[in-house]
């Protein structure tokens, strides 16, 4: 134990994690012992012979078990971003005991009586509104974590959520199996066709890593996203498609389907437990829209509006096929491939004409100087501090008069150890409960780097992405309250997008682009032309990827509602049956099939919950209104009402009075209908 580093003080600078002293064996040990530790803290709380109160038993209990968060959070960021068969066997294991933990410590019948006393009387507690809602937070925890039920139904409860964690544990790496294994492998000129530069460039760059000689495809979004825009070669489009679609349904060790359905039914069981009909309806209790007809209510609104707008972009791909003596047979590795095409005859958009723009860089700068012109931050680069990969850059983070606040690091590139998608996770929040805690931040992208000597040029998509990670990061790092478990990003789910999602609107802000984007080679700011096309072009695709996207939610919040016990025999034939009667059209699919959901069966935190991204996008379209209606992107007037009721706030305010002292009032759905282009039948 002595020589573990997890478990000895962390002396690097901010005690950042002794990343360079970690191997795959110190986990197990610390993290055991870090939960030990835990339960003596608690012991200590339930067990003292004082009556009940705020600081003895509330601030007590949000001051405890830092070690354990300490190391499973390195622990965690490792796992994600820079993992190995070692540290996945320690993950497989661990899974079952981290979730017996929780269930311990919420079942744990003295320290809940605790909560329960104050919680029964805590109006007449004195105490201030962010204590209050602290309290009904942490009750609110217990309770959803099972603290009221009798004993048998807590001892089943608890099994049930020890198999969650290790099949969900499972699921993520089995999915991060069909991920780094597969690979298209590029022979010459004639399997390169259509393919621009910059894929060529990455391509080659994957090749390096993976050790293989030429250029591969691999199923990382920022690689076969574009070969699937720009490959001439339909063959090659289908077996990368079929293969991109088909993760997690490989027979044998890594299938998932079987794993989805273990989930599914000890998900009903939770819920029923819990004295509900279906998970959808336990998930949702703890939600802004609380029931599942809000989340259809928004859902219906959207669907038929953007079925009518994927259907004005088929007829237009129809009809560019049709010119090109193409053919009408439009399949879903054709979409992309054609919607490039149109985009570029109707709107002279050519991704290879924007990327040029956008190097990682200066996509990177963009979002700083955007942070510093709306809330005064610096983002000062520091190279010494320990990181836990080569790649990832760290930051201290300044506020106008100068103090340090946080720390943030940036992870920007795929690499095979490391999971799909862009994600924010903390190392440590933001509490001043027993003395200031500063946040320490990070973000995780996964960009195909550029080669040797090649800038890493970005797409507008994956600059986007880029600037909604960097919301959250924002969210992290500005957070200003007094205790951990309000901190940051804990905030009700349909509630967390609203951060990200608003900052996205700052990098197509014509203002950030002129001073941002501007030519790898030549220096030169975007030109306002071009701008101006991005501008017009905004719309078109919105149709195909609304589809994708609420389709998924709303597979999601079908197989979740599902009462019976047992859940679909083949789930694959459920979602396929759910969509013909949705009339998904055909050639368009989904952003997520449940084989890979990882949203959905790699934790259980967007289970119910893919609606998320949507409902806020009802927040952030209506709150970014507020700055067009001030006439300023960066109106400090309006930023910093932003700051002080979105970002700083934590979840120290109930999210919807939040968003109403932000913008005045209580959000439309109207901004969102418009930005997606879905108000009303639009020329595509
Ligand atoms: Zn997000």
């Amino acid at each position: 134990m002595s020589d573990n580093p997890l478990l000895q003080p962390w002396d690097a600078p901010y005690a950042l994690p002794p990343f360079n002293r970690l191997r795959a064996e110190h986990f197990e040990p610390a993290l055991r012992e870090a939960m030990r530790r835990h339960r003596e803290e608690l012991a200590a709380i339930a067990g003292q012979a004082t009556a009940p109160d705020f600081d003895n038993t509330v601030a007590a209990f949000d001051r405890a078990g830092k070690l354990l968060a300490r190391v499973a959070s390195v622990f965690y960021s490792l796992t994600s971003s820079a993992t190995s068969p070692a540290l996945q066997a320690v993950q497989r294991a661990m899974a079952g005991p981290m979730a017996a933990h929780q269930s311990a410590v919420y079942m744990d019948a003295a320290l809940f009586a605790r909560f329960d006393a104050l919680h029964e009387r805590r109006a007449g507690l004195g105490l201030t509104a962010e204590q209050r809602r602290l309290l009904e937070r942490i009750h609110l925890d217990f309770v959803r974590a099972g603290a009221r039920l009798e004993p048998a139904r807590q001892a089943r409860y608890a099994q049930v959520m020890e198999e969650l964690a290790r099949l969900t544990t499972q699921f993520a790496q089995n999915v991060l199996h069909d991920e780094s294994t597969w690979q298209l492998v590029l022979q010459g000129e004639p399997d390169l066709a259509g393919l621009p530069d910059f894929v060529r460039t990455a391509a080659h760059q994957a090749a390096i890593e993976r050790g293989v000689d030429g250029r591969v495809i691999t199923l990382s979004r920022s690689l076969v996203v574009p070969f699937l825009s720009f490959s001439e070669r339909r063959d090659l489009r289908e077996r990368a498609w079929r293969a991109w679609v088909g993760r997690g349904e490989s027979p044998g060790e890594h299938d998932n389907r079987e794993i989805a359905r273990d989930i599914l039914r000890l998900r009903n069981e939770q819920a029923r437990l819990h004295g509900h009909r279906c998970f959808a309806d336990h998930a949702l209790t703890d939600t802004m829209a609380g029931t599942r007809a809000a989340v259809q209510g928004l859902l219906g609104e959207v669907w038929p509006r953007a079925l009518a707008a994927v259907e004005r972009e088929r007829q237009a791909l129809l009809q560019a096929m049709a010119a090109a003596g193409a053919g009408d047979e439009l399949e879903a590795w054709d979409w992309r491939y054609w919607a490039e095409k149109v985009r570029r005859e109707r709107f002279a958009i050519d991704d290879a004409e924007v990327k040029p723009y956008f190097r990682l860089e200066n996509v990177v700068a963009a979002a700083f100087d955007c942070a510093q012109r709306l809330f005064g931050l610096r983002f000062v680069p520091c190279e010494d501090l320990p990181v836990y990969h080569p790649d990832v850059r760290a930051y201290e983070v300044r506020d106008a008069g100068d103090a340090v606040v946080g720390i943030f690091m940036q992870d920007n590139f795929a690499r095979p150890a490391k999971r799909s998608g862009a994600w924010m996770s903390s190392l440590r929040w933001q509490s001043r409960n027993g003395g200031a805690q500063l946040p320490v931040i990070l973000n995780n992208n996964n960009f195909a780097r550029g080669g040797a000597d090649e800038p890493t040029l970005l797409s507008l998509d994956d600059a986007r992405t880029l600037f909604h990670e960097f919301g959250h990061g924002l969210h992290g790092l500005l957070s200003d309250v007094g205790y951990e478990r309000l901190s940051g990003t804990q905030v009700l789910r349909d509630f967390v997008e609203l951060p990200s999602q608003i900052f996205e609107h700052w990098i197509t802000e014509p203002e950030v682009l002129q001073r941002h984007a501007r030519h790898h080679q030549t220096g030169e700011a975007i030109p306002q032309s071009l701008i101006d096309r991005l501008h017009a072009a905004r719309r078109f695709g919105q149709g195909y990827e609304t589809v994708r996207y609420t389709a998924s939610a709303l597979v999601d919040m079908a197989v979740h509602a599902l009462e019976a016990p047992e859940p679909p025999a083949d789930l694959c034939a459920f979602e396929a049956e759910l969509l013909r009667e949705l009339g998904l059209p055909h050639g368009v699919g989904l952003n997520h099939r449940l084989v890979h959901f990882q949203h959905l069966f790699a934790g259980s935190s967007y289970a119910a919950g893919y609606y998320v991204y949507l409902w806020a996008e009802v927040l952030d379209a209506d709150g970014y209104d507020a700055f067009v209606e001030a006439g300023s992107p960066f109106a400090p007037e309006v930023a910093g009402r932003l700051r002080r009721h979105v970002y700083a706030a934590g979840n120290s305010v109930e999210p919807g009075a939040a968003y109403a002292a932000f913008r005045g009032r209580p959000p439309t759905v109207q901004p969102l209908l418009k930005k997606r282009g879905l108000l009303e039948a639009e020329p595509a």
